[in-house]
């Protein structure tokens, strides 16, 4: 950049102005003293040889010469001023500094010619003789009798030349000497104009300066000042207008500034808070942006990832595919990728579409990602579900219509066979009718939890306990199984008592079911705190049972799960009541659990938030 400021732009060329301006005066002026000089010298000179022309013409006419001489030599003295008489061939006469008769011929001298011709001459020169310069006036000596008595002066006849002079070093030291002081008047002229234009620059300058520095500033989205230089009144009235001009264009700078940090903070707030991961790259595939819950679902280094290639932060090829075919075709791309957590998956519907600028060029692509994980988990239960369905179904129906058709074939001839077939249809039917009425309870309870529409009331748990209980006795009395229940009389909780004995109903079952005869369930209920720090009502059905092998723990409680298959339906079980359970303590806002060890026994829980002391005024 090789712009200069501005003070150097005004100073030097107003200093070169006023330089040559004084230059030319001072040469003008000096010229026109010494022209002057000159003239008044010369008119001067002129006078004094029209003083003694008569006399010199006298002595001539005379033929007098010595006394010429010797009255030029005097009055020459007298004058201070040289005179020279010369005749019409050139030769020196009469001369009041020289020898006359050793001077070369002096015909040929301007301003001798000019008094030739009757004219007075003047010319400066260096004199030969004197070795110095002189102004010289020669005037024509002309006859005065004769012929041309009588006739006007411009007529006589000329027959010599009278000729004055003096030197003019005194004019020209008194010439050098005005010089010299025009030349300091001018030095002193010249820094006058220097400073005045100095300051005058300055202060055209300055105030641009301190504009420059708070443009300086705005640019560097600073605007806590303003240039509110035209308050001052000392500067121009164009710089306050521009200073108010800039001061308007600052404050809608800053508006603008302000309106758009706004915006792109919301929209930040919005892009971080959305739920879907969100990634943006460029027409390269390198990541332009991506929001928090891209960072969480790719587990990206968020600071890292700006700029970095796609494939380098996010390692899955269907992605890339999908980006890849957006920036080729151009158009919006709706699809599936599955990302992969050590055994788990995470399944992520994209919708992609290519990113286009204000003239509508593509300048990249951006991807909408939904995690439609539970979405298919849930597709996947309900296939599974109704395959188990299907299946549970499958058994006793094929098995009742195999025994209906062996009757058919005439089985129904032997009593004996008849009834045993009957007896199997019937015992089929009543699985059947279990797996239904288990089904639809599942599915009441589901209804009701995702509704939220369960009555909980606070109530005491022994009654309920005590009632599922009863329900199950006889069913344990047929195996000879005891059954105890240890519940304090006052412990309370929220619950729906009809669900909750159905669920405690079907603990206790299953612990007779999977227990040998002459054996012991106790059923337990109390509040304890948990290692989390919150309090729970935990109620417990234990039974010195089979147990349950290790593996099927974390599966007990999915529908249709056994852990023994054949010995569960031998005993008429459907494979659904551990996960009405399950479903029972939800609707509660509690969970179950289970401990078993293989031919030890097993402990059911259901726990259930545990009421605080002000809550328990007894409504629901
Ligand atoms: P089922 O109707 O087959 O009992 P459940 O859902 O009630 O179905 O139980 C699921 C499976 O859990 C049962 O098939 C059984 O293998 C196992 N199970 C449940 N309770 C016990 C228990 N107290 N002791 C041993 N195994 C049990």
């Amino acid at each position: 950049m090789n712009n200069r400021k501005l003070i150097w732009q005004i100073f030097p060329p107003n200093l070169l102005i006023t330089l040559v301006a004084m230059l030319v005066v001072s040469w003008y002026g000096s010229t026109a003293l010494q022209k002057f000089y000159i003239e008044q010298l010369g008119s001067a000179l002129q006078a004094r040889a029209y003083l003694i022309r008569d006399t010199v013409s006298q002595l001539m006419a005379d033929g007098k010469f010595d006394e010429l001489r010797e009255f030029c030599r005097k009055s020459g003295r007298e004058a201070l001023t040289r005179i020279t008489v010369i005749d019409l061939s050139g030769k020196v006469v009469a001369d009041s500094n020289e020898d006359a008769d050793l001077m070369e011929l002096h015909n040929a001298r301007p301003e001798i010619i000019e008094a030739y011709n009757g004219h007075t001459g003047t010319s400066i020169r260096l004199s030969r003789t004197l070795q110095e310069n002189m102004l010289y006036v020669a005037v024509p000596l002309k006859l005065d009798g004769g012929n041309d008595a009588g006739k006007a002066e411009a007529d006589r006849t000329v027959y010599g030349a009278l000729r004055v002079a003096v030197p003019v070093t005194a004019i020209e030291r008194t010439l050098e000497n005005v010089q010299i002081k025009i030349a300091l008047g001018a030095i002193v002229v010249i820094f006058a104009a220097a400073l005045v234009t100095l300051l005058v620059s300055r202060r055209i300058s300055r105030p641009l300066e301190e504009m420059k520095q708070c443009a300086l500033r705005y640019s560097r989205g600073d605007f806590s000042q303003r240039m509110s230089l035209h308050k001052g009144g000392s500067v121009s009235l164009e710089v306050a207008t521009l200073a108010a001009s800039m001061d308007r264009m600052a404050e809608q700078l800053n508006e603008r500034i302000r309106t758009i940090v706004r915006q792109r903070n919301e929209l930040e707030a919005v892009f971080a808070s959305m739920s879907e991961a969100v990634l943006a790259v460029d027409t390269h595939e390198r990541v332009i942006s991506l929001n928090k819950a891209a960072v969480d679902i790719f587990a990206i280094d968020e600071k890292r990832a700006s700029g970095m290639l796609l494939q380098e932060v996010v390692r899955n090829i269907d992605l890339h595919r999908q980006v890849k075919q957006i920036l080729e075709n151009l158009e919006p791309l709706q699809d599936e990728i599955i990302l992969q957590y050590g055994v788990s998956e995470r399944f992520l519907q994209t919708n992609g579409v290519p990113l286009l600028d204000g003239s509508g060029r593509n300048i990249g692509v951006l991807v909408v990602m939904n995690d439609v994980t539970r979405l298919r988990r849930l597709e996947n239960v309900r296939r599974d579900f109704v395959a188990n369905v299907s299946h549970e179904l499958k058994t006793p129906i094929t098995s009742i219509k195999g025994y209906v058709e062996t009757l058919l074939e005439g089985a129904m001839d032997n009593r004996e066979d008849a009834e045993r077939f009957l007896k199997i249809i019937l015992k089929q039917s009543n699985q059947l009718y279990a797996i239904i009425e288990d089904l639809l309870s599942l599915s009441r309870i589901e209804k009701l939890s995702e509704s939220k529409e369960v009555d909980l009331s606070l109530g005491n748990l022994h009654p309920i306990l005590d009632e599922a209980v009863q329900t199950c006795q006889m069913k344990a009395s047929q195996k000879n199984i005891r059954i105890s229940l240890n519940c304090p009389e006052k412990l309370q909780a929220r619950v729906n008592a009809t669900l909750l004995e159905q669920a405690v109903v079907n603990l206790v079952v299953n612990a007779v079911k999977y227990s040998e005869d002459a054996s012991e369930v106790i059923v337990s209920a109390e509040e304890k705190k948990l290692d989390d720090g919150t309090n729970r009502v935990v109620i417990s059905v234990r039974d010195f049972g089979i147990g349950i092998a290790k593996k099927h723990l974390p599966r007990l409680f999915e529908r249709f799960y056994r852990s023994d298959k054949a010995r569960s339906r031998k005993l008429g079980g459907t494979g659904l009541g551990l996960s009405i359970v399950k479903h029972i303590a939800q609707t509660h806002g509690g969970d179950v659990a289970v401990k078993s060890q293989e031919g030890q026994g097993s402990t059911f829980f259901i726990s259930l938030p545990a009421v605080s002391p002000d809550k328990s005024d007894g409504k629901g």
